[in-house]
């Protein structure tokens, strides 16, 4: 295998909040151990059009306080066919690119799975997502920072929730993954958490109502995670007005505002580590894996585990959204 001389970074799909601190971490730590780095803007999109920029060390100065990714990020339909696929790696190799580093979400890195195997290159992932949703490592990078916006937005609402004594449904992020939903609810006292992973399995709303979820309180605050699975916020509150019309119901949804912001001290960490991390990965000979966090040491998962297993969310955790709203 020949020697890695450029290493080329990319953020792409959904954006997080510390994707630049990954960004500074990965540039810093290449430059330390002699590679040179290029970015790749807007993800797979620039490396099929060819837009590259030469990272130095200032050109990653005064980012890591800031949300969003100045690669930028896209989805790009063509990377997801051969011939796109074909044509991002002549432009990898014009570009004098011998490996990469993708951060991103679960399609991220499934792209880069396929990408690695098919033109056998060095690629190694970072889990840059709100979500939670990748198997592997205990959080991601942008989860902190999103349940944090989560609970600065519910405890505005509990203001007005209080006041009116009403039900809100506030919908959070988390396609089909219940990490912010479940967390969100016990880091904002709220009433209940309906996730996704027993939406199959539970009548949640049914459930939360037949158990007098307000007998003792003047408002309540539900968490929905997005996903067809539950219907969201809104079908809750449809199904409340038809079957429940005694609540005064009400809706927010978050919706991008979760995306943002400046990131967290923890997920500025997690980034800067698995940053580093991946840098010194590539150096090890690794390829066609992403960086995880266990119990605080940080690991390397295999690509095909880290996006094909599921992550379960810990149940115990609805228990104590339960037990500390009575
Ligand atoms: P995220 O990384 O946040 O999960 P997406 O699911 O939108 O975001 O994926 C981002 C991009 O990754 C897609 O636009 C596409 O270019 C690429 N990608 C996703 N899935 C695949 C796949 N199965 N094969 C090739 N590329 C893919």
């Amino acid at each position: 295998m020949a020697r890695i001389k450029c290493i080329g970074i990319l953020t792409s799909g959904g954006d997080a909040p510390a994707m630049n601190a990954a960004i500074r971490a990965v540039t810093r730590t290449a430059i330390y151990n002699g590679f040179t780095v290029k970015g790749i803007m807007r993800g797979y999109r620039g490396l099929i059009s060819g837009e590259f920029i030469d990272m130095k060390t200032q050109t990653v100065s005064n980012i890591i306080q800031h949300g969003g990714t100045i690669l930028k990020t896209a989805r790009s339909a063509e990377f997801k066919t051969p011939e796109g696929r074909a044509i991002a790696y002549e432009n990898m190799r014009k570009e004098g690119i011998d490996a990469l580093v993708v951060i991103g979400g679960d399609g991220s890195l499934s792209g880069a799975r396929i990408f690695a195997e098919e033109f056998d290159i060095p690629i190694v992932g970072l889990p840059g997502t709100i979500d939670n949703d990748l198997y592997g490592t205990d959080t991601t990078i942008g989860y902190d920072t999103a349940l944090n916006t989560i609970m600065e937005c519910v405890d505005k609402l509990r203001d007005t929730a209080s006041s009116h004594e009403r039900l809100f449904f506030v919908e959070v992020m988390g396609r089909n993954a219940g990490f912010l939903a479940l967390n969100g609810a016990i880091a904002t006292g709220s009433e209940a958490a309906i996730i996704p992973e027993i939406a199959t399995e539970v009548d949640q709303l049914g459930e939360l109502i037949a158990n007098g979820f307000r007998k003792s309180k003047n408002s309540s605050i539900v968490l929905v995670a997005e996903s067809p699975l539950t219907g969201g916020a809104m079908a809750m509150a449809e199904r409340v007005k038809k079957e429940f019309p005694q609540f005064d119901s009400r809706v927010t949804i978050l919706g991008h505002i979760q995306r943002g912001g400046s990131p967290t001290a923890s997920d500025r960490i997690l980034a800067s580590r698995m940053g580093e991390a991946a840098v010194n990965a590539l150096l090890e000979g690794q390829r066609n894996v992403m960086v995880g966090i266990e119990n605080d040491v940080i690991k390397l998962v295999p690509f095909i585990q880290a996006i094909r297993k599921n992550k379960t969310v810990d149940r115990a955790l609805l228990n104590t959204v339960k037990i500390l709203s009575i």
